[in-house]
C-alpha cells in the first residue's frame, strides 16, 4: 500500500529540443499535463476524499485516500520539485496546509528529544515561536545565531546539532546568509541544512544547487502570489531520496496536507512566478532608491543597495534582490506606526508576496511574538512588500505618507 501517490517522484519537463526546459516553461508545464480524461488544460480540482478501488488494493493510479495523495496536490508537488530541483529528475516536493505546518512536519520528522537546532537570530517570528514555544517543550534545544557570521555559526554548533536552519533574505531585516558556506558547516557537523526560500522563491535563488538538503516555503507568499491562499511546501534534492521518503511518511502520518483547492490556487500562481518576480524586483529597487536619502528615513534594508552588507553575496547567489524592503523611520516607534496608517495604495496588513503592495509594523504585527526574545526587531522598523502596481503610484503613496 503506497504511503503517497505514485507521481511525486518528479520528472522535469523536457523541451522539444530534448534539453531540460527553462524555468518559466517548467513553471507552466511541470506536473501539469492536460487531464487524461478530458484534456482540461488547467489541472482539475479533485474534490474527493476517497477513490474507487478495482478490487481490494486495486488502486487507479495509486490513489486511495486524499490525506495520502490527491491528484491536484500531486501536480503542485511535481511543479515545485521541478522548480526547486532546477529540472533535476528525482527531486521531491511535498505540500502542506501552511508554511508552519511544513516546518513542523520537517522538524518533527528529523529531530528527536535532545537534538539541537541552530536558527537565524532574525528568523521569521513564527518559525522561532514554533521551535522555542512548541518543539522545545518536547525536548528540542535551540540557539539563535547570526547566520551571516560563519565563525559564529561554527562556534554555535554542538555534537547534538541536528539542523541548521537558514533564511536568506531574512524576515524582516533582509539579512543575507552564505548558503554554500553554511551547507559546508552543516555537513561537516553531520547536520541537515534547511533553507527557507520563501522570500527569494526558486526563481531568484536555488538553495538545493548550493548544497541545501531541504527547501521550505510558505506558498502563501510569492508562489501563490495573490493573497488568496495559505500553504506550505518542502522540497528535497535527488541525493536525499531517503529523507524524501521519511518526510512523505510524516506528511501522511501527521496529516497537515494542502486541500485540492489550495493546491490549485498555488499551482495557478506558480505559472506567472517569473514575470511577477521580475516586476517585484524592479519595483522594490525603485522604492529602495527613493527611500534612501529621504529625510524622514533613517536606514533602508534592501540587498540590492550596494551599501547593504550582503549585497555582493546576494548578487552571487540570487538572480535578483526580491520584492521586500524594510526601513527605519526618524522619530522612533510612534512615527513608524503612524507611517503604516497613512498609505493608501500600500495596504496595512500582515503577509507578503502578493501582487498588491503591503505595509506593516513588524514589532507590533508579524513579529510581535518574538518581543522580549533575542529576535526582537527594532520598534522604528517598517516593512514593505512591494507589489507589481505602477511604481510611480507606489512612490507617490510613500511620499505623501512620509511627509
Ligand atoms: N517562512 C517565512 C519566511 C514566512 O514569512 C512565513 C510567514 O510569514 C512562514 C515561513 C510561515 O508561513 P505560513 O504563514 O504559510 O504558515
Amino acid at each position: 500500500m503506497p504511503v503517497i501517490g505514485p507521481a511525486t517522484i518528479v520528472a522535469g519537463v523536457t523541451s522539444s529540443a530534448g534539453n531540460e526546459a527553462g524555468f518559466n516553461t517548467r513553471a507552466i508545464h511541470a506536473g501539469q499535463e492536460p487531464d487524461s480524461l478530458t484534456g482540461a488544460v488547467s489541472v482539475p480540482i479533485y474534490a474527493t476524499s476517497t477513490y474507487k478501488q478495482d478490487g481490494v488494493g486495486g488502486l487507479r493510479g495509486g490513489y486511495e485516500y486524499s490525506r495520502s495523495a490527491n491528484p491536484t496536490r500531486t501536480a503542485l508537488e511535481e511543479a515545485l520539485a521541478a522548480l526547486e530541483g532546477n529540472g533535476e529528475r528525482g527531486a521531491r516536493g511535498l505540500v502542506f496546509a501552511s508554511g508552519l505546518a511544513a516546518s513542523d512536519t520537517l522538524l518533527r520528522a528529523v529531530c528527536a528529544p535532545g537534538d539541537h537546532v541552530l536558527l537565524p537570530d532574525d528568523a521569521y517570528g513564527g518559525t522561532f515561536r514554533l521551535v522555542a514555544r512548541v518543539l522545545a517543550r518536547w525536548g528540542i534545544e535551540y540557539t539563535p545565531v547570526h547566520l551571516s557570521d560563519l565563525d559564529a555559526v561554527r562556534a554555535a554548533v554542538r555534537p547534538s546539532t541536528r539542523v541548521i536552519w537558514c533564511e536568506t533574505p531574512t524576515n524582516p531585516l533582509l539579512g543575507i546568509a552564505d548558503i554554500a558556506g553554511l551547507a559546508g558547516i552543516a555537513h561537516d557537523a553531520g547536520a541537515l541544512f534547511v533553507v527557507d526560500n520563501t522570500f527569494a522563491t526558486p526563481y531568484l535563488q536555488q538553495p538545493l544547487a548550493l548544497g541545501a538538503d531541504v527547501v521550505v516555503h510558505s506558498t502563501t507568499k510569492y508562489l501563490g502570489g495573490h493573497s488568496d491562499v495559505i500553504g506550505g511546501a518542502l522540497v528535497v534534492g535527488r541525493s536525499n531520496a531517503e529523507l524524501g521518503e521519511a518526510l512523505a511518511f510524516h506528511q501522511n502520518a501527521m496529516g497537515a496536507v494542502a486541500g485540492p483547492f489550495d493546491a490549485f490556487l498555488v499551482l495557478r500562481g506558480i505559472k506567472t512566478l517569473g514575470v511577477r518576480m521580475d516586476r517585484h524586483c524592479a519595483n522594490a529597487a525603485r522604492v529602495a532608491d527613493f527611500l534612501t536619502g529621504h529625510p524622514a528615513v533613517a536606514r533602508v534594508y534592501y540587498p540590492g543597495l550596494p551599501e547593504h552588507p550582503g549585497h555582493d553575496l546576494a548578487a552571487r547567489q540570487m538572480r535578483g534582490f526580491g520584492g521586500m524592503v524594510s526601513f527605519t523611520v526618524r522619530g522612533g516607534e510612534e512615527a513608524a506606526v503612524k507611517v503604516c496608517g497613512l498609505t493608501s495604495i500600500f495596504i496595512l496588513g500582515e503577509s507578503l508576496g502578493g501582487v498588491e503592495s503591503l505595509i506593516e509594523h513588524p514589532g507590533r504585527m508579524t513579529h510581535a511574538s518574538v518581543n522580549g526574545s533575542p529576535l526582537e526587531v527594532p520598534g522604528d522598523l517598517v516593512r514593505l512588500s512591494v507589489g507589481i502596481e505602477d511604481v510611480e503610484d507606489l512612490i507617490a503613496d510613500l511620499t505623501q505618507a512620509l511627509s
